[in-house]
């Protein structure tokens, strides 16, 4: 059984029958056998079935926030604000994959035809991160179907009980069983999933986990897309309005307790702005609201997964040894649930772990440069490579700095946003592939090239 638990409170409030290894097979067989009719309807009967979907959410929204809030600790407002937002998601993709994938004439003469065609690719898994369940498994399972592919999707074993409503919800607006097949478990079960004959691997979670997946899927050549973790940065310059960038990023940092791929993980500050700069950052946090994610006014709420707790206390002893300043919080907070306090450090540099290592929680490590270049070579200065950005009233400045980045996504004056207008990707240990913008539909095809020549 899976037992899943409230992290706010630390109690059990489900227990679920998990998959096993024949349920997994089983599941495989019966999608693989009804792909071909499912890619075989017309696109605007899978269109249809879509749009029905985003019409449930749409509707019940308090329901499901409800969900996702009881197991992640999410705080109710982004738990709505999540699966509305994903709502919009889906209307990107209502909207565009008629065009995205439609065949396309690309030569014609003398007799020589050339054309290009999306095939679906069959059976994909879609394993999937808890932080964000509406969003990571929409971007992924949406585009999925659309183009006419069958999916098992496994939902983190932290975010079960919102992968089984979106099954219901999915199987209701007329998705077939066999077509969108819920898994119930933890690694193992992901591991299960993979070990199948399936067409293609979309995983969204930690670089460890995706390692191992790369390391199991790799030799069989099949289709594999990593959307993975991030310790992305922020260089403010001189010319800011502080209070304005300083809420920006304390939001930017904080927002779902800093459980983001795309969380602001590390922040550069020009030295002429650095203390009045620290100090309105730190003002912004301790203003956060922080206690029972249900209520409405609540901005941070419990780790969802405890073991990161001691990550960040590890985080924190390694910086102070090391010389950094705890301008705010830094402790584990007492049971029950699972909470650590906003922290803020400052005085930190590239020897400690909290600029290096994916956080994953609300704490943000603050460095003061002398220059536009080393905060460059500072902002590239990591393995991972998922956003980055900057903040300054020169735009021209600003692109110049954009340009120097290493980062599947770049930001001037804003932070810790996706749009599902543009490729969502990263570079390094953030993953290989993308989803999102009209390449995030192709992505679920196989483009093939027919060569037509008239006799
Ligand atoms: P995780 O790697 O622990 O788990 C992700 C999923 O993989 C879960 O469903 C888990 O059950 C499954 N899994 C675990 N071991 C497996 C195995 N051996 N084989 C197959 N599946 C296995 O990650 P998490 O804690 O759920 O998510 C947090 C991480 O995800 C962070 O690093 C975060 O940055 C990243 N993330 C990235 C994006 C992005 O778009 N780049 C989005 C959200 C989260």
């Amino acid at each position: 059984m899976l037992s899943v638990r409230n992290p706010a409170t630390g109690a059990t409030i489900a227990e679920l029958r998990q998959d096993d290894a024949q349920s997994v097979s089983e599941k495989y067989f019966a999608a693989h056998t009804a792909q071909p009719a499912w890619a075989a309807q017309p696109l605007s009967a899978r269109l249809d079935a879509l749009r029905r979907f985003r019409d449930a959410l749409t509707s019940d929204v308090e329901r499901l926030a409800a969900v996702l809030t009881s197991e992640t600790g999410k705080p109710i407002r982004q738990s709505r604000n999540e699966i509305k937002g994903s709502t919009g998601r889906i209307d990107f993709f209502l909207e565009s994959t008629e065009k995205a994938i439609a065949v396309r004439d690309v030569h014609n003469a003398a007799g020589m035809r050339e054309q290009i065609s999306h095939e679906p690719l069959g059976v994909v898994a879609n394993i999937s991160a808890w932080n964000y369940p509406y969003f990571v498994g929409s971007n992924v399972f949406v585009p999925a179907l659309l183009t006419g592919n069958a999916v098992l999707y496994k939902p983190s074993e932290f975010a079960t009980l919102t992968g089984i409503e979106i099954g219901k919800l999915l199987h209701r607006s007329g998705i077939p069983q066999h077509i969108f097949a819920v898994l119930v478990g933890d690694g193992a079960i992901g591991s299960e999933l993979i070990k199948q004959p399936i067409d293609g691997v979309f995983f969204t979670g930690s670089y460890a986990t995706g390692q191992r997946i790369a390391r199991e899927v790799g030799p069989r050549m099949l289709k594999l897309q990593l959307e993975l973790g991030g310790k992305d940065p922020i260089y403010v310059r001189e010319d800011v309005d502080i209070a304005v960038a300083a809420a920006s990023l304390a939001d930017g940092a904080m927002y779902n307790t800093g459980q983001s791929c795309c969380s602001v993980e590390r922040i550069y500050v020009h030295q002429t702005i650095y203390e009045d700069f620290v100090r309105a950052f730190v003002k912004e946090v301790a203003g956060f609201k922080r206690g029972d994610p249900t209520a409405d006014d609540t901005y941070i709420g419990p780790l969802t997964r405890a073991p990161q707790i001691d990550v960040l206390e590890r985080q924190v002893a390694d910086a102070v040894a090391k010389g950094a300043k705890l301008r705010l919080g830094g402790t584990r907070l007492p049971p029950p649930g699972q909470w650590f306090s906003p922290t803020v450090l400052t005085d930190v540099d590239h020897s400690m772990d909290v600029m290096r290592e994916e956080s994953f929680g609300p704490i943000i490590g603050i460095q003061e440069v002398p220059n536009d270049e080393e905060a460059v070579r500072l902002m590239n200065d990591t393995e991972y490579g998922l956003t980055a950005g900057v903040y300054t009233k020169d735009q021209q400045q600003a692109n110049q700095i954009l340009s120097q980045l290493r980062a599947g996504s770049v930001y001037w004056n804003c932070c810790d946003r996706v749009s599902p207008r543009l490729p969502w990707s990263g570079i390094g240990h953030s993953g290989v592939g993308l989803t999102l913008s009209t390449y995030g539909i192709e992505t679920f095809t196989r483009p093939k090239a027919w060569h037509l020549k008239s006799a």
